[in-house]
């Protein structure tokens, strides 16, 4: 299981958005995938009603994932494929461990995959001495750097080319350059010999079929298709809800992906596996393994609150439009899955008391929903976990987060009921206020339960006419 880091959340965003290098790689981002990802929607043949569409496709194959699931196990077994359904992160790692050591494997290459980052399997491999290559050339970079993915499919986007060109030096022993070509040539080059060693090809799956009984793989860089055929044994690794009924679905969603994920029609390079090479077959793995992993999936499945969150495709397109996202980067979320997608999927998979602050961290601006390719209500789920947090639920094993803060609530509640009530407050707090520190007039420090209200800003002081006094005044004059 990945590190779970969640409860840093707070320091972390800070970190963040005092990094000047990371705040201009993030608008970056924002400013140039989140627009051309929402025109890529308009110009599509069918428009961007398209996403209502895929809505429903992924609702169909998460209600029905019974059916499904063991549909597609057959026919990849059919095949020759083996199939091991994983109910958590160790028994996923476990078991990719336990046909390396029959196949004695002392080397892997990887292609980009969430789920594995998830399950933390690079570590596992590595404590039992199995070397492993990431092979994305994001991944390759933050590999070499011992750091982690800031970003679902841009994992190496807090990094300057000065400093991968100096990570490149330092690593790899190759002359100092900033410049993207030679950068990328030198990966390539160290990367080749791997894909020759390696005896294990390990790669996540952008979406399986029942239908056919394949796993599909998306990639740019064609190093998913280079490390699930040259080695001898491919693994994929997915999540159980990436399953769907008909081949024509993934139509749909494929095109629809590659538009959220980076505003492409179609991704470079698209393959469809579903099974060991054939006799027939000069190229191909001799074995192949499809781990499908459950890890607190069916837990979301059972709520239907939040079954919504498994219609997710993992393309980034809210990150991509998320302010909040925009501002603190990936890693202050403290689990691989970032931006308000991580801000729903995170707290179900890991807790929701540990991991409040991502939802609370979230502006409900509902931006998440317009750029999501499949039309995911995450502002409904972001509210949902809100007032989990605030009253409470046993089902998901949570405690109020600020008892205090409820307390405060009712009675601002009473108060606001009570014109009484409310306009002797306001008075108290006209004549109270002249104690509170001030800066240019405004009000700089609030003490008490209320002194997190000034901890990031000055507030105005009360008014000491407030409006409804003088519209009387007014109206009695006239
Ligand atoms: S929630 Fe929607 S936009 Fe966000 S990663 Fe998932 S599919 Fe993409």
């Amino acid at each position: 299981m990945a590190e779970i880091k969640t409860e840093y959340y707070k320091q972390n965003a800070v970190k963040a958005i005092g990094d000047p290098i990371l705040q201009n790689a993030l608008s970056n981002v924002q400013n140039r995938l989140g627009p051309a990802t929402a025109l890529c929607y308009q110009k599509l043949a069918e428009g961007p009603d398209l996403r209502l569409k895929a809505h429903k496709i992924r609702e169909f194959a998460v209600n029905n994932l019974d059916i499904l699931l063991p549909v597609l196990a057959q026919k990849i077994r059919d095949r020759g494929g083996k199939v091991f359904f994983a109910r958590n992160a160790e028994a996923a790692t476990a078991y990719c461990l336990e046909v390396a050591r029959e196949n004695r494997i002392k080397m892997v290459v990887k292609g980009k995959s969430m789920v594995t980052e998830e399950i933390g399997l690079n570590q596992v491999l590595e404590a039992n001495g199995i070397e492993v290559n990431e092979t994305d050339l994001g991944e390759y970079i933050i590999q070499l750097a011992g750091e982690s993915p800031s970003h679902i499919i841009a994992p190496a986007i807090h990094k300057t080319r000065k400093e991968i060109g100096r990570l490149f030096t330092e690593k790899l022993g190759i002359p100092y350059s900033e410049d993207p070509p030679v950068l990328t040539q030198a990966a390539r080059k160290f990367l080749r010999e791997k894909f020759l060693k390696a005896g294990m090809g390990l790669s996540g799956c952008n979406m399986a079929c029942a239908e056919t009984g394949h796993i599909t793989t998306v990639s740019n860089e064609g190093n998913i298709r280079m490390s699930t055929t040259l080695p001898k044994i491919h693994m994929a690794f997915m999540g159980m809800e990436r399953v769907t009924a008909r081949l024509e679905d993934h139509d749909v969603l494929f095109r629809l992906l590659s538009r959220g994920a980076a505003a492409q029609n179609m991704a470079g390079y698209v393959s469809y596996i579903g099974g060991p090479r054939t006799p027939d077959q000069l190229d191909g793995p001799d074995q192949f393994h499809l781990v499908i992993l459950d890890n607190g999936r069916s837990r979301i499945l059972a709520d239907p609150e939040f079954r919504e969150a498994l219609f997710c495709i993992r393309c980034a397109a809210c990150l991509n439009v998320c302010p909040a996202y925009g501002k603190i980067g990936g890693h202050s979320y403290g689990y691989p899955y970032s931006g308000p997608i991580g801000a729903v999927i995170t707290p179900l998979l890991t807790g929701i008391n540990r991991a409040k602050d991502l939802f609370l961290g979230e502006p409900l601006c509902g931006a998440c929903k317009k750029a999501c390719p499949v039309d995911i209500d995450l502002p409904r789920m972001l509210l949902a976990l809100r007032a989990k947090a605030a009253y409470g639920d046993h089902q998901w094993a949570v405690t109020r987060v600020n008892p205090r803060e409820k307390f405060l609530f009712e009675i601002f509640s009473i108060l606001i009921r009570n014109r009484k009530l409310y306009d002797l407050a306001m008075k108290a707090g006209v004549f109270f206020q002249k104690w509170l520190p001030r800066k240019q007039g405004m009000i700089s420090h609030i003490p008490f339960v209320f002194k997190g209200w000034t901890q990031s800003r000055d507030i105005k002081p009360l008014a000491r006419t407030n409006f409804l006094t003088l519209w009387k005044n007014r109206n009695q004059k006239s």
